[in-house]
C-alpha cells in the first residue's frame, strides 16, 4: 500500500470546515486508489498566534519539512488585524511560503459549463476556458533589496537572476506539454531591462521544449486580452507581480470565488490552497463552498505525489457534483437543483469519487 504524509494547515476563519471536507475526498481517494494517507496537523496564522503567540512556530516550520505535501485552508480575520506586522497571521504565510521555498505558484482558472453564468462576462466569452497561470513567487519586487521607505521618498527594486527565470519557465514549460502545448510569456519588456532579461532566458529555455508553441506579450495588453479573449491563452508564465495581478483578474473569470485551487511548487514539499481567504463574514455557518480546497488536494495529487488518475478523479467528481445541479449559497444562483452545506458538498464529491 502507498504511503503518503501529508500536513495539514487548517488555519482561521472558515479554514478548519473547507480542510475537513477535503480530508474528507482524500480518504475516498485513498479508499478507491489503495493509499494511505497519514495527516499530521500544523498551526499557522491567527490559531497559531492564539496557541503560541506567533503566527509561525517552529514546530510548524519543521514539520511541513518531514511530509510529502502540505495542504492548507485560509488565515487571518478581524481578531488579529491591530496586530504588529510581525506578529500578523499573513506573516506567517509569507515566512512559510519562503522557507519551504515554492519558487512556483500555479493558479488554474477553469470555467465550468454549469456556472458559466457566475461570470461577470458573456457566456460564450468565457465557456470553456482553461487558463494556467505560472507566476514565480519568491523574486522580483516583492523581494529585491534596496528597498526603503521614508516619509519624502520610497522605492523597492525589481531584480531577477538568469536562474530564477530558467527555473520558473522550465516549469512552465513542462505544465505546458501536458496541456494544449502553448506558453504565453507576459513581461514589459519595452520598459524593463529585468524583462528583457526574463524575454531573452524564457526564448533560450523553449529551445529545449520544440512542441511547444512560445509567444510574448506584455502585461498591459496581458490584461486586455484577458478580458476581451480569455480562450487565447493556455499557460501564461509570468514574474511575481505581474503573475499577482493577473492570475486574480483570470480567476474571476470563472465568477466564484470559492472554486478555484492553487500549488506552490519547485522545492522538495509543495504547499496546495485555495485562492481565496479565510471568509470570517461566513465562518462557522457551514455555508462555505469547500470546492477550492478539494481542488487543491487534487493538484496536491497530481503536482506534488504524481498520482495523476486520483487527480483526475476528483475533478470529475467535482463536475459532476456541478452538473448535477448541487450548489453552495456562493453560487446558489446559478441552475441550483439543490443547495447544501459545506459538509454535505463535501460527502457529495466524496461519495461520486467511489464511482466517477
Ligand atoms: P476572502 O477571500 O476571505 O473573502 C472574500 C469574499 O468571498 C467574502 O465575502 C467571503 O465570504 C467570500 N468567500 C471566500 N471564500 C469563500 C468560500 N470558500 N465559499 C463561499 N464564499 C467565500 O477575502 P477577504 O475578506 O479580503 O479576507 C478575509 C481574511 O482572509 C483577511 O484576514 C485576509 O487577510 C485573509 N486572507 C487570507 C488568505 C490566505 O490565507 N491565503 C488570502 C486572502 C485573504
Amino acid at each position: 500500500m502507498k504511503q503518503y504524509k501529508i500536513g495539514i494547515i487548517k488555519g482561521d476563519g472558515i479554514g478548519p470546515e473547507i480542510v475537513d471536507e477535503a480530508i474528507n475526498v482524500l480518504d475516498a481517494v485513498a479508499a478507491r486508489f489503495g493509499f494511505n494517507f497519514e495527516y499530521h496537523e500544523f498551526l499557522l496564522g491567527g490559531a497559531a498566534i492564539d496557541e503560541t503567540g506567533v503566527p509561525l512556530p517552529e514546530e510548524t516550520l519543521k514539520g511541513v519539512q518531514k511530509v510529502d505535501a502540505v495542504l492548507f485552508g485560509a488565515i487571518g480575520g478581524p481578531k488579529w488585524d491591530n496586530l504588529e506586522r510581525h506578529l500578523r497571521p499573513e506573516t506567517g504565510l509569507l515566512g512559510l511560503r519562503k522557507a519551504m521555498g515554492t519558487f512556483a505558484n500555479l493558479r488554474p482558472a477553469i470555467v465550468y459549463d454549469e456556472l458559466v453564468n457566475a461570470s461577470t462576462l458573456k457566456p460564450e466569452v468565457v465557456k470553456g476556458v482553461d487558463i494556467m497561470v505560472v507566476r514565480e513567487l519568491t523574486g522580483g519586487i516583492y523581494f529585491g533589496k534596496p528597498r526603503e521607505y521614508t516619509p519624502n521618498k520610497a522605492y523597492n527594486t525589481m531584480v531577477y537572476t538568469k536562474e530564477e527565470i530558467e527555473r520558473i519557465a522550465k516549469v512552465a514549460f513542462e505544465i505546458a506539454q501536458k496541456r494544449s502545448k502553448r506558453v504565453t510569456s507576459v513581461d514589459k519588456a519595452n520598459v524593463l531591462e529585468v524583462s528583457q532579461l526574463w524575454r531573452e532566458v524564457v526564448e533560450e529555455v523553449s529551445k529545449d521544449y520544440p512542441d511547444v508553441e512560445l509567444t510574448h506579450m506584455y502585461v498591459d495588453n496581458a490584461a486586455m486580452q484577458l478580458i476581451r479573449d480569455p480562450k487565447q491563452f493556455d499557460v501564461i508564465v509570468t514574474g511575481n507581480i505581474f503573475g499577482d495581478i493577473l492570475s486574480d483578474a483570470a480567476s474571476m473569470l470563472s465568477g466564484s470565488i470559492g472554486l478555484l485551487p492553487s500549488a506552490s511548487i519547485g522545492s522538495k514539499v509543495g504547499l496546495y490552497e485555495p485562492i481565496h481567504g479565510s471568509a470570517p463574514d461566513i465562518a462557522g455557518q457551514g455555508i462555505a463552498n469547500p470546492i477550492a480546497t478539494i481542488a487543491s488536494a487534487a493538484m496536491m495529487l497530481k503536482y506534488g505525489l504524481n498520482e495523476i488518475e486520483a487527480a483526475d478523479t476528483i475533478d470529475r467528481a467535482i463536475k459532476k457534483v456541478l452538473a448535477d445541479g448541487y450548489r453552495t449559497k456562493d453560487i446558489a444562483a446559478f441552475d441550483a437543483k439543490e443547495v447544501v452545506s459545506t459538509t454535505e458538498m463535501g460527502s457529495i464529491i466524496a461519495n461520486y469519487v467511489a464511482k466517477v
